[in-house]
């Protein structure tokens, strides 16, 4: 049985997955985060839930994020994606391999383009997905361009299924930003901070202007159990973060530590990026 809930509103979705013995649940990754933090603050261990398995999509997150989901809740969390403009979440699900997503091909054509010009993108390269609806009677959409940045994956599916496999969604067209003439895609950051242990799940990017330059400010929440008086830690853990962050990106963001649950969450879609550079 499908139990719709909507969004938002986590002391009812807890209620319903407790009251219906929910097994499955489909939602965004940032709200598995939010949904966690809610049951801890109320002494609850979010493993208790009855909760087997998550279908989670619908915003970029990475392979880290994942592991962290499936051990907070310990479920298994499986990759999803969908657009509204086309019929929501279903043009492509990953299986019990749990890498990359199959494309229900009998539905959709896909291709991935280059965004600037349009051309296919040579195998398995990062581009653009487009799609067309093979199905659809009433309003069919010829190649939409999603915004939606991924490649096709090389191979067979060891699991046996023949439709054409996606790599999850490394970014948007539109959520790049350039500073310093240097362009970045916010998973590239995320990417890196969630391979420190110390960090939680929640981060902010700011990009600022001081007048002379444009600078980047990542603000990371770090676990309780590090968040300790000695500042040696902490500024180890910083200086190391910025380091990494030098080597994936060539640019040095000023790193700041925060204490968890202390930046702002929203129970739809996660904020990630405030270019404050446009308010000047
Ligand atoms: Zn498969």
């Amino acid at each position: 049985m499908t139990i719709p809930a909507g969004a938002g509103n986590t002391r009812r979705q807890i209620k319903l997955v407790k009251n219906f013995r929910t097994t499955v649940v489909h939602m965004l990754p940032s709200y598995a985060r939010i949904l966690g933090e809610y049951l801890r603050s109320g002494g609850e261990d979010p493993r208790d839930l009855p909760l087997r398995v998550a279908i989670v999509g619908a915003e970029p997150y990475t392979e880290e994020y994942r592991r962290r989901i499936e051990k907070l809740f310990d479920i298994t969390v499986y990759n999803s994606y969908g657009l509204s403009e086309m019929n929501g979440p279903g043009v492509g699900f990953e299986c019990m391999e749990q890498n990359g997503l199959h494309i229900w091909e009998d539905a959709y054509l896909t291709e991935i383009v280059d965004p600037k010009t349009g051309a296919p993108m040579p195998d398995e390269e990062v581009g653009e997905l487009v799609i067309t609806s093979l199905c659809r009677e009433g309003m069919p959409i010829l190649r939409c361009r999603t915004r939606d940045l991924t490649r096709f994956l090389p191979g067979e599916c060891a699991c046996g299924r023949v439709h054409r496999r996606m790599d999850r969604i490394l970014g948007r067209t539109d959520d790049m930003f350039i500073i310093k003439g240097i362009n970045v895609y916010p998973m590239q950051i995320e990417e890196v901070i969630m391979t420190f242990p110390e960090v939680e799940q929640n981060y902010m990017i700011l990009l600022e202007n001081d007048n002379v330059s444009d600078t980047m400010r990542v603000k990371v929440e770090v676990r309780d159990e590090y968040f300790v008086e000695d500042m040696r830690i902490l500024q180890n853990l910083q200086k190391a973060i910025a380091r990494r962050l030098h080597a994936e990106i060539l640019l040095t963001p000023h790193v700041e530590l925060v204490e968890s649950n202390s930046l702002p969450r929203t129970e739809g879609k996660a904020v990630r990026v405030q270019d404050l550079r446009c308010n000047k």
